[in-house]
C-alpha cells in the first residue's frame, strides 16, 4: 500500500481512524472558519481554539465544473483523462460552510438541502509516489 500524506496540513486529522475536517472558533464571537485561521474573520479576534467539525451537513450550494483545473488545483488529469466533476458548499453543523469537491457529478442526483457526509480518499500521486489524500463530499445513502 502506497504512502498517504494530506494534501494540507491542519485541514483535516491524519493518520487518523476516522478523520475529521478541522476548523478554527473564536473564543470571543463563537464564529467558525474553515480552514483553520489565527484569528476570527469576523472579529477580528485572535483567540480561536481548534475544533473538528462534524462529518455530516447538508448540500448549500454547487455546481458542475466541465473545465479542467489549473495546477495546484489539478489532480493529474490531461485533456483526454479529464471528466467534469460536481463541486459545492457543504454546511455543517455549527454553521460553517466548506467548499469541496463531490463524489458526484450528475445533476439529476444533487440537490441544495441533501445530506451529505465527508470522506477522504486518494486524490493524485505525487512525485516520490505517495497517495495525496483529500476531502470529498458524498450524498448520504
Ligand atoms: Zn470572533
Amino acid at each position: 500500500m502506497p504512502h498517504q500524506v494530506p494534501i494540507a496540513e491542519g485541514l483535516f486529522t491524519w493518520p487518523a481512524d476516522q478523520p475529521a475536517l478541522l476548523c478554527s472558533r473564536c473564543q470571543h464571537c463563537g464564529i467558525a472558519s474553515f480552514p483553520v485561521a489565527d484569528s476570527c474573520m469576523a472579529c477580528s479576534g485572535q483567540e480561536v481554539s481548534v475544533e473538528e467539525l462534524p462529518n455530516q451537513g447538508t448540500l448549500w450550494t454547487w455546481t458542475v465544473q466541465h473545465f479542467m483545473p489549473k495546477t495546484p488545483y489539478n489532480s493529474g488529469e490531461t485533456m483526454e483523462t479529464f471528466k467534469p466533476y460536481g463541486v459545492g458548499y457543504v454546511e455543517l453543523p455549527g454553521g460553517v460552510r466548506v467548499e469541496g469537491r463531490l463524489t458526484e457529478s450528475d445533476p439529476q442526483k444533487l440537490q441544495i438541502g441533501m445530506p451529505m457526509e465527508v470522506v477522504f480518499a486518494p486524490y493524485r500521486t505525487d512525485d516520490d509516489g505517495n497517495e495525496v489524500i483529500s476531502f470529498f463530499f458524498r450524498p448520504v445513502q
